[in-house]
């Protein structure tokens, strides 16, 4: 890596797309290769290896596949329901709706337990309705990034494999995979999806997922051919599968360069310090430290109560009297880039920072401080001049 350097830019803190690391920029110029080259397929088996790692399991398959994000949901729509099927949706959020509606496209049944806003699904809730009805899957999301509520992933897995062990455990851990623990064998998750611009700080482009042996056999069992042609792993998982093994495969070409990258960021997260666990720490203690500063200025959280709230993102409203276009652009003139809400109840009455990935793993580049420092001074000039308007 030799003298590359990023452009100047402003510090981007949304949740997703985050900053990333220089080794990554520079492994997505990679010049050009082909898909079905040794050194290639080398590099994308690795990523497979490395995912699983990232998520301590053994025994998942992961894929991957370019697109966004949203691909994995019409993953699991396609390869793990059939027309009519029924899906337990625990629905946190506006993730949540969206992940319902990719099923229902897909012909699936949906119901949803809802959780009130500020919170995630009740457990007692999530028992009650797997205890009246059967479901082929239980599906939420992890951290939803519309207001920043964490679910208890472990606890709800728990729940569903004791209550009705055939059930898979669906997760959206788009905003949640490197910035929060996930232990997918040792807490029995059936499909995590993810992508590669949030936590995985990579550019955005790849449909990161990993299904349990359970899930891949309940895709083998289907009846019915996946309804869909470029998700289907009745084309992907042959590939994935001679990936690893070290032999081209193709199916639809893979983004190469992007693969270089998500490389190069697996490295970092897998194989070097500080560990995954030491990660999850780091997030855990910035993530307290920029909600106890923005609380010591009278910013109050979305989620209810901490057991809900994220360690990757905050999400805050705004002092009474101000809005997005008093506050979010003194932000950008401080070269400090955050987003403004997304839930459709309170929009406009809040906005939220992504603190993952760099931003919180290298800490000489000080970009908590200015966070915190871009957030407070914004908020006292917008409060300021709100004040002298009333004057
Ligand atoms: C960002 C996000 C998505 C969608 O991902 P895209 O890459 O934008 O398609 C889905 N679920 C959650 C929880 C997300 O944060």
């Amino acid at each position: 890596m030799s003298g590359f350097k990023q452009e100047p830019h402003k510090l981007l803190v949304i949740p997703g797309p985050i900053e990333v690391a220089d080794e990554v920029l520079y492994a997505n110029a990679h010049p050009s290769v082909s898909h079905m080259s040794a050194e290639f397929i080398q590099v994308i088996g690795d990523c497979i290896r490395m995912t699983r790692e990232v998520l301590f399991s053994t025994t998942g398959q992961p894929f991957l596949i370019a697109g966004s994000g949203t691909l994995g949901w019409d993953q699991v729509a396609a390869n793990l329901t059939e027309p009519g099927d029924s899906v337990l949706l625990l629905n946190s959020g506006y993730f949540g709706d969206s992940f319902t509606e990719c099923l229902l496209a897909y012909g699936a049944e949906v119901d949803e337990v809802r959780a009130d806003f500020g919170t995630a699904a009740d457990l007692n809730d999530v028992e009650k309705a797997l205890k009246a009805k059967k479901y082929k899957i239980v599906a939420f999301t992890h951290v939803d990034t519309s207001t920043s509520v964490l679910s208890d992933a472990k606890a709800i897995a728990e729940t569903v494999n004791r209550v009705s062990p055939e059930t898979l455990v669906v997760v959206d851990g788009v905003c949640s995979v490197g910035s929060e623990e996930i232990l997918f064998d040792q807490w029995g998750l059936d499909v995590v999806l993810t992508a590669s611009q949030k936590g995985l700080a990579t550019p955005p482009g790849l449909s990161i997922l990993i299904a349990s042996p359970k899930a891949i056999k309940v895709f083998e069992e289907r009846t019915r051919p996946p309804a869909s042609y470029y998700a289907s792993w009745k084309k992907w998982l042959p590939v994935m599968k001679s990936y690893e093994s070290g032999i081209p495969a193709y199916f639809a070409t893979p983004p190469v360069n992007l693969i270089y990258a998500y490389h190069a960021s697996l490295t970092q997260l897998t194989k070097a310090r500080p560990s995954l666990q030491e990660r999850f720490a780091l997030h855990r203690k910035a993530s307290q430290r920029i909600k106890d500063e923005l609380a010591s200025i009278g910013l109050k959280q979305l989620p209810l109560d901490p057991y809900y709230a994220a360690n990757g993102m905050t999400a805050v409203y705004f002092p009474d009297g101000l809005k997005a276009p008093d506050v979010i652009p003194r932000l950008l003139k401080k070269n400090v880039v955050v987003a403004g809400g997304l839930h459709k109840s309170n929009k406009d009455k809040y906005f939220r920072i992504g603190h993952m990935g760099i931003t919180i793993v290298n800490e000489e580049r000080g970009d908590v401080d200015k966070i915190i420092t871009a957030v407070k001074e914004s908020i006292s000039e917008a409060l300021a001049e709100a004040e002298s308007k009333k004057a």
